[in-house]
């Protein structure tokens, strides 16, 4: 796994160099709308510490860090009004996972039905 990459978009985020469209925050969390959106409802959550990807959150990340991110998935689907209707969580992870940006995130998508959970083309 390659080392975190202190310069990638979503640490610029963090670091307020970039501007975002923030849903939830707390000490350990941010949540933001994506940028291109792929359904109604598209937010991203994103650990505020250093991680490339779920697996290197899990495998470093604080007992406090972690459970405040889990925590915080019931408040932002809340937020987002999805808790009836539901929703899809996503980790793309990696080279296969077609992982683009190299902090971990997660998506949540609901907002309409979703479709099949695996596309390839
Ligand atoms: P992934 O392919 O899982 O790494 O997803 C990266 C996601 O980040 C994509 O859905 C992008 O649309 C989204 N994204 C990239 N730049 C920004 C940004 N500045 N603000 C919000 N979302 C972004």
């Amino acid at each position: 796994m390659a080392d975190y990459d202190p310069d990638n978009i979503f640490a610029k985020i963090l670091k307020g160099e970039i501007p975002n469209k923030t849903v939830y925050e707390n000490e350990h969390v941010l949540a933001f709308e994506d940028i291109n959106p792929q359904a109604p409802v598209h937010v991203l959550v994103i650990p505020k510490g250093p991680y490339t990807d779920m697996r290197d959150f899990s495998k470093r990340a604080s007992e406090e860090a972690q459970m405040a991110f889990s925590r915080s998935i019931g408040d932002i689907v809340e937020i987002l009004e999805l808790e009836k209707t539901g929703f899809r969580a996503i980790a793309n992870t990696g080279i296969n996972g077609l992982q683009e940006v190299p902090h971990y995130h997660l998506h949540i998508l609901g907002g309409q039905p979703l479709g099949r959970m695996i596309h390839i083309s």
